[in-house]
């Protein structure tokens, strides 16, 4: 086997990770090579290489300033100024020097502009998927800051999709590729009394004579360029809001004689800086004392009449919401992924540094186990997790009404909640299983680890618990019928392998998948408190068929485009651990693949497929 030092070319070598001091000053995107083959699937031919360029940009800015500047504004996290010194109001947020040059360096490299705006040099946006990628990869160095660059994006689709042009320069200063124009994007929906159960929402707007029409000269297409949006006062308090200071907030908010629940609920523009110049009637109450994402401000909100401009038609605020929410949970979803990626880098690096009895760790049976655990669990989530963005993005480049839109709204409903359910869970247990591997010091400050696990413990929370998303596929399965979709696309990827090396996986994959059936068919007919009491079992099941058998058509593509057999035996081990009936847990035979196949799974070596017959079939 031949290694390599840490190389920007997609090599089929394996990686030296002794080669890195920790997971820091490298090009994360350079060296994340499971991201690299989910991109390059997932992404036109047309913008692979223009993409891929960026990326490693990115990766190398990422790896180096970003990460060096999070660790210190962890340390020094904004603090609130509710009042000067005369007890006037300023709602004035102190920021570290460092934070505002991390958003800097994100934003003029496109984070949120690339996937709405064609950048320099090209004639169409990126696309959402860029923008989720370029996201989860900060999170490998801040997933605190991913949080307003997620927001940003999600307010400029609300605008984007419900925004007749009135608030078309919020649009232009959401999407800004230049700091000075920037604007970024907030959204206020819980209240004490509900943050799962939004419908529960007590803040009212009251109506005003005035309206809003904004300043922008140009129209976004297809939007009026004389269009005036109502203006309204907001009373009532937001319990957690994130970004508090964001310009572009969006505000859920009840008008006088609306129903109940979430039927009556309509969205606000809600500016830190009124259109007067002034700033805008709330008060910044404190700022939450929280476990981690200490970058990014959340505080408590009273809304003592700000002004705020109606986004689209009145009472359709929950619906315009939904669209933004999708967009966070894939966000959240790319975020867990990042956090996982970081927490692996940093383990793969100490295990391969870290002496104890006269040898590096990584040569120890259980810890080679340990990693490659890790690192299969790592696959699985960016192999889901791109699923989801595809078919979010899917439904936004297809005409509403077609069957194409159908499916991959059918499949964006089933698979987004999942996806966010499921790796916010793994990126908490994956970050705090590399507190472990990096011993002592993985519980220390100066080292990442303990950041990123309390960074991690946040994602299975906001934007909808794990038991709000499970009831939530419930729905999608309910409502929408997502079965009728989901059902063929596993199927495609298990028929889509042939070859001997991956049969093994596949059939497992297959057998489960029966079991899936029969368990949709079972809560199809049952009541609602038993389909409730089962609801997150089946994310769980869904995630793990699903996974699997992408994981299937990953390794057979891999084999037919690349000669490679390293997929194979990361879609095996997969498929063993979630599926495989072993007796006595499978201490039975003196069979180590992990330890066997260490090198590749963990550091990516390429095997060869027709060898690794033998392993997975055992033969
Ligand atoms: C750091 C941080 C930042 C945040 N930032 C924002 C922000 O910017 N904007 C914003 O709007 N919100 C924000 N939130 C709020 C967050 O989205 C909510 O806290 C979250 O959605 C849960 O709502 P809740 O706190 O009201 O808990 P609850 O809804 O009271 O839930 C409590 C528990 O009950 C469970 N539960 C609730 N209903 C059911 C049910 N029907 N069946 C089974 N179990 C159920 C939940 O899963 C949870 O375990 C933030 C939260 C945190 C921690």
């Amino acid at each position: 086997m031949r290694l390599v030092a840490i190389s920007p070319g997609m090599s089929r070598d394996a990686i030296d990770y002794a080669g890195l001091d920790a997971g820091r000053d490298c090009n994360y995107w350079n060296l994340d090579r499971t991201l690299r083959f989910e991109a390059e699937r997932a992404y036109d031919e047309d913008d692979r290489e223009w993409a891929a360029e960026k990326l490693a940009e990115w990766g190398e800015i990422v790896g180096n300033e970003i990460a060096e500047n999070a660790a210190v504004v962890d340390r020094h996290g904004p603090e609130l100024h509710t009042y000067d010194r005369h007890g006037d109001v300023v709602n004035d947020v102190e920021y570290h020097p460092l934070q505002a040059e991390n958003e800097r360096l994100a934003y003029e490299h496109g984070i949120v502009a690339d996937g709405f705006r064609a950048p320099p040099g090209r004639d169409e946006s990126l696309g959402l998927l860029h923008h989720l990628l370029m996201n989860g990869l900060l999170s490998y160095a801040d997933p605190g800051f991913a949080c307003p660059v997620a927001m940003t994006g999600g307010a400029a689709l609300v605008l984007e999709k419900f925004d007749d042009g009135a608030l078309d320069e919020f649009y232009y200063g959401l999407t800004a590729r230049d700091h000075e124009h920037l604007i970024e994007g907030a959204m206020f929906l819980t209240e004490k009394q509900g943050g799962s159960d939004v419908g529960a929402n007590e803040t009212t707007a009251r109506p005003t004579e005035r309206t809003y029409s904004g300043t922008g000269a140009e129209g976004k297409e297809g939007t009026e360029a004389e269009a005036e949006a109502d203006v309204y006062e907001l009373v009532g308090e937001k319990w957690f809001c994130s970004n508090v200071d964001a310009e572009g907030t969006l505000v859920l908010a009840r008008r006088p004689d609306a129903p109940d629940g979430t039927e009556g609920l309509s969205l606000f523009l809600v500016p830190h800086t009124a259109a007067d110049g002034e700033l805008n009637d709330q008060l910044y109450r404190r700022l939450k004392d929280k476990l981690g994402t200490i970058s990014v401000p959340t505080a408590e909100v009273e809304l003592t009449g700000a002004e705020g401009y109606l986004i689209g038609e009145p009472e359709e605020g929950f619906a315009y919401m939904t669209e933004m929410l999708n967009l966070e949970r894939l966000h959240n979803a790319f975020a867990s992924v990042g956090i996982m990626g970081r927490a692996l880098l940093e383990s793969k690096v100490h295990a391969a540094n870290r002496e104890a009895f006269g040898e590096t760790i990584d040569q120890y049976p259980l810890m080679r186990r340990d990693l490659v655990d890790m690192a299969v669990d790592y696959e699985a989530a960016a192999a889901f997790v791109f699923a989801a963005g595809e078919q979010f993005e899917r439904r936004e480049a297809t005409e509403p009404g077609t069957d194409e839109h159908r499916v991959a709204f059918q499949l964006m409903r089933a698979l987004v909640p999942v996806a966010k359910h499921r790796t916010g869970r793994m990126a908490v247990d994956t970050a705090s299983y590399a507190c472990e591997v990096l011993g002592g010091n993985g519980y220390v400050e100066e080292f990442v680890t303990e950041r990123l696990l309390r960074d991690a413990q946040v994602l299975p929370i906001w934007e909808g618990t794990s038991n709000i998303l499970s009831l939530d596929l419930l729905r999608a399965l309910d409502r929408e019928d997502a079965h009728e979709a989901l059902l063929p696309f596993v199927q495609d990827d298990l028929e889509a392998v042939e070859h001997p090396a991956v049969l093994p996986a596949a059939e497992l994959v297959e057998e489960a998948f029966v079991d899936f059936q029969n368990a949709l068919g079972t809560l199809a007919t049952a009541d609602r408190d038993y389909a409730q009491h089962e609801a997150k079992q089946l994310a769980n099941l869904l995630f793990d068929v699903v996974t699997g058998a992408r994981l299937c058509d990953h390794a057979q593509h891999a084999i037919e485009a690349d000669g490679d057999a390293r997929k194979a035996l990361v879609a095996t081990w997969f498929a063993r651990t979630r599926f495989g009936q072993e007796d006595a847990r499978g201490i039975t035979d003196g069979e180590a693949l992990p330890d066997e196949y260490f090198d590749a799974i963990v550091r990516y070596a390429a095997v060869e497929p027709d060898a690794l017959v033998p392993a997975v079939t055992g033969d």
